[in-house]
């Protein structure tokens, strides 16, 4: 299943929290003051204020403190599975977590109830969420990272693929038009995708490198992917027009008469393509066809990327 879920952001402060949660330990804030404990993390002691908190290991064992039952979607963003039981647990040192249940039937659920830790895994760079279950459940661990949706659009469907000689101009005029084609196969842009190509094209401005940063000061809350990065996607993106050209004895990317990105791609958002034929002009050089190809986030209106391609046929 893809998924355009947030995920979390790790702080300084927070860090060791996420940190450990990818190791497999649960940590929380102890204070050495006032001996009492603090979630979520913060800089001081949420009892006494002193800043002598320090991470400690704990078992994650507590009590169900309450729960509701979303059955439909709570936000776009977190869409499935439905229904979604969301709780909140006080652990056994008196803190109370936010969190899902997982594994359990509805009739089997009880406020009071006791209740362990499962480690869900929801990316493809370790991100561990803290979720819960019942103690008498076998459930330590879950895998929620979303799966690279396959490209399925040339053979699934056997669509009709047009055959146009390069010589029929009537047909070439005829590829024209104002509707986009399908929308092709869906992709995710995580964070360790947008580092490999900040470190392949030296551009690490810290709106793209720097979650921490990016979330205090940049407009967008988070980082986001560079515009040419989602470009440069389009190859991974299959589009199906509809048509083939043929006839022709080359065919080169003449490059591009108009390139914008109107909106951002925030790290981890699935993103998709369609595009449409723009025109189609004779000149001395060939047959050039412009393809506008758009790129969008997926459930987006407005695209990410328009890229008008032109292409010569020769
Ligand atoms: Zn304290």
């Amino acid at each position: 299943m893809s998924s355009n879920k947030p995920m979390p952001i790790p702080t300084s402060i927070s860090a060791p929290f996420w940190d450990g949660l990818k190791d497999g330990r649960i940590l929380i804030q102890h204070c050495n003051d006032c001996d009492k404990w603090t979630f979520y993390p913060r800089r001081h002691c949420s009892h006494c204020l002193s800043s002598q908190v320090e991470f400690k290991e704990v078992s994650g064992e507590g009590t169900l403190y309450t729960y509701t039952i979303a059955r439909i979607p709570t936000l776009p963003e977190f869409a499935g599975p439905e229904p979604q039981v969301m709780a909140v647990v006080e652990l056994d040192q008196g803190v109370r977590v936010n969190t899902t249940l997982l594994g359990l039937k509805e009739e089997e659920i009880e406020i009071g109830m006791r209740v362990k830790p499962v480690r869900a895994r929801v990316s493809s760079d370790g991100t561990v969420l803290l979720r819960f279950t019942g103690v008498h459940v076998d459930l330590d661990e879950v895998d929620e990272v979303p799966k690279q949706p396959q490209v399925a659009v040339a053979d699934a469907d056997a669509p009709v693929v047009r055959q146009i000689p390069l010589s029929d101009e009537a047909a070439l005029q005829s590829l024209v038009s104002e509707e986009f084609s399908p929308w092709s196969n869906q992709l995710l842009v995580d964070q360790q995708m947008i580092n490999q190509f900040a470190e392949l094209s030296g551009d690490n401005y810290w709106i793209h490198t720097d979650p921490e940063r990016a979330r205090k000061e940049g407009p967008f809350g988070g980082t986001i992917a560079h515009g040419a990065l989602v470009q440069v996607l389009s190859s991974k993106l299959q589009v199906n027009l509809g048509f083939e050209i043929t006839g022709f004895t080359n065919m080169v990317n003449y490059g591009s008469e108009r390139l914008r990105f109107p909106s951002p791609v925030p790290a981890g958002s699935l993103i998709h393509s369609r595009g449409r034929v723009k025109s189609v002009e004779r000149s001395r050089r060939g047959t050039q066809l412009v393809l506008e190809l758009n790129i969008h986030v997926v459930g987006q209106e407005r695209p990410s990327v328009i890229n008008d391609l032109i292409i010569l046929y020769m």
